[in-house]
C-alpha cells in the first residue's frame, strides 16, 4: 500500500485516483515521504481543518428565489490566517475546493508569507447572472460565511470568475456586519479589492508579473531567454492575459491561445494587448481578427518553447501531454496537469515549473495589500513590483535548490 492509500485508510476516507483532491494530497504525501516527515504531519496535511458548506437564498431579477451552495475550505493555519481565493464557476465542488485549499497551504509556505491555506466558491455560472443578482449573491454568501472569515482568521481573494468588484462587495458586507469597533480594519478581510477601496497598485497583473519574474530566474538554465521565447497560453482571463501582455513587453512571441470559446494561432505572433481588448469586449478569444482559428489538438501540438496553462485544473491529461511540443511547461493555473500527464511530460524531457511557485505572485501582492490596510499605508507601483520580484526570485531559488 502506498503512502496515500495508507493515510486515507487511517483517516477512513476514500477517493478515486482521478479525483483532484486525491491527486494533490498524493503529491504532497510523496514529497513528505522523501523529506521523512513524521507520520502525524502527513495525517494533518491530508485532511483540511474545516470544510464549510452554506446554502443561501437569493432573489433573482424576475422576483423568484434561487438557493445557492457555497463552500469555504480552511486547510491549514499553522503559519498564519487561512488565505485563498473565491471561485464562481459551474464546476466548483467540495473536493475541488479542498484540493485548491491544500495547494494554497503549500504556496504561502513556499513564499514564506505569514498565512495558511484556504479556498472557497459557489457552484454557479456568473455570466448567467445580472450585475445586481451577482451582487446580491455575493452579499448573501458573505453574510452566511461571516462568522468563519476575518482579517486575522481567514482572508478570501479573487479567483476564477471573481474580481475586484466582487471583493469590494464582500468587504463592504463584512464591515457592515461587524461590531462598530472592528469596522475600521474590517476591509482587510479580503484582498484583491479595487484601488479606491484599499486595493494595492498592480494586483490585476500580479500573478502574471510573478510568473514573468520566475521565468526570468529559471529559464536561463534550460538554455532559454524570456526575451526571445515563443509560447502558448490556455486561458486568457486575469492570469493568461496579463502574462501575455507582460511577456510581450519583454519581446516574447505568443503563437497560440485557447480559452472556453475556441483556439487561435498566428505564426508571426499574436498581439497580446489587442487580444486582451478583444476578450474584454467579446468574452473570449474566438473571432479575433488577427489570428487563425485552430482545433484543440492543433493548439496543443503547436511547437513553442514555453507552454503556459492558465485556465482550470486537470486540463493536461496523458493524451494531451503526448502531443504538446515544448521545452518548458509553466503551470500558471493550479494543478493543470494530471499525475499521468506529468509522468508523460517528464518522460519526454519537458521541464515543469510548479504552480505553487509560478502563480504565487497573486497571493504575494495580496499579502502586501493586507499589510498596507493594517498599517494604513499605500505603496506606489514601483515598491509593489520591487517587493514582488524580491519574494518571487527567492522562492524560485528555493524551488531550484529543492528540485
Ligand atoms: P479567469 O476567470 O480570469 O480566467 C479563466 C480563463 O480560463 C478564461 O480565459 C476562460 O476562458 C478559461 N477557461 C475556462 N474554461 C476553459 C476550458 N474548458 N478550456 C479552455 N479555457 C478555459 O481566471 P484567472 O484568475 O485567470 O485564473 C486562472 C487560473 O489561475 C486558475 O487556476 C486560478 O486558480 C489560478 N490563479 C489565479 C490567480 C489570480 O490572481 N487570479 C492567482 C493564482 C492562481
Amino acid at each position: 500500500m502506498d503512502i496515500t492509500q495508507t493515510i486515507f485508510k487511517e483517516l477512513d476516507v476514500s477517493y478515486g485516483s482521478d479525483n483532484v483532491y486525491y491527486q494533490i494530497i498524493s503529491a504532497i504525501l510523496e514529497s513528505s515521504e522523501r523529506l521523512q516527515l513524521p507520520h502525524h504531519l502527513k495525517l494533518l496535511m491530508a485532511q483540511p481543518k474545516n470544510e464549510i458548506i452554506v446554502h443561501f437564498p437569493v432573489r433573482l431579477d424576475d422576483g423568484t428565489y434561487r438557493l445557492f451552495k457555497g463552500y469555504r475550505v480552511q486547510h491549514n493555519n499553522v503559519l498564519g490566517p487561512y488565505k485563498g481565493g473565491m471561485r464562481y464557476h459551474r464546476s466548483v465542488s467540495l473536493d475541488h475546493v479542498k484540493a485548491l485549499a491544500a495547494i494554497m497551504t503549500m504556496k504561502t509556505a513556499l513564499v514564506r508569507l505569514p498565512y495558511g491555506g484556504a479556498k472557497g466558491g459557489i457552484k454557479v455560472d456568473p455570466h448567467a447572472l445580472s450585475h445586481d443578482e451577482l451582487m446580491r449573491m455575493t452579499r448573501r454568501f458573505t453574510s452566511a460565511l461571516c462568522p468563519n472569515i476575518g482579517p486575522d482568521y481567514d482572508i478570501p481573494a479573487p479567483d476564477v470568475g471573481t474580481n475586484a468588484q466582487i471583493m469590494a462587495w464582500m468587504a463592504d458586507t463584512y464591515v457592515n456586519l461587524s461590531e462598530p469597533e472592528n469596522r475600521l480594519g474590517g476591509i482587510s478581510v479580503v484582498t484583491g479589492k479595487p484601488i479606491e477601496y484599499g486595493g494595492p497598485q498592480g494586483r490585476d497583473k500580479a500573478t502574471g508579473q510573478g510568473l514573468v519574474y520566475v521565468l526570468d530566474e529559471l529559464l536561463p538554465e534550460t538554455g532559454l531567454d524570456v526575451r526571445s521565447i515563443s509560447y502558448s497560453l490556455i486561458g486568457y482571463g486575469n492570469v493568461g492575459s496579463w502574462t501575455g501582455r507582460l511577456l510581450q513587453e519583454r519581446g516574447a512571441k505568443l503563437l497560440a491561445v485557447m480559452d472556453h470559446t475556441g483556439a487561435i494561432h498566428h505564426a508571426a505572433g499574436i498581439d497580446a494587448t489587442a487580444l486582451a481588448r478583444h476578450v474584454e469586449t467579446t468574452g473570449g478569444v474566438a473571432g479575433f481578427a488577427s489570428a487563425d482559428s485552430i482545433t484543440t489538438d492543433e493548439f496543443y501540438a503547436t511547437k513553442v518553447d514555453v507552454f503556459i496553462p492558465a485556465a482550470l485544473e486537470q486540463m493536461i491529461t496523458e493524451e494531451k501531454a503526448a502531443i504538446i511540443q515544448c521545452r518548458v511547461l509553466a503551470e500558471a493555473a493550479n494543478a493543470p496537469v494530471t499525475p499521468a500527464g506529468e509522468r508523460a511530460l517528464l518522460a519526454r524531457g519537458i521541464a515543469i515549473l510548479p504552480a505553487i511557485l509560478c502563480n504565487a505572485g497573486g497571493v504575494t501582492v495580496s499579502f502586501f495589500e493586507w499589510k498596507q490596510n493594517r498599517q494604513s499605508e499605500s505603496w506606489d507601483a514601483a515598491t509593489v513590483d520591487r517587493e514582488l520580484k524580491r519574494l518571487m526570485v527567492a522562492a524560485a531559488q528555493r524551488v531550484r535548490a529543492s528540485a
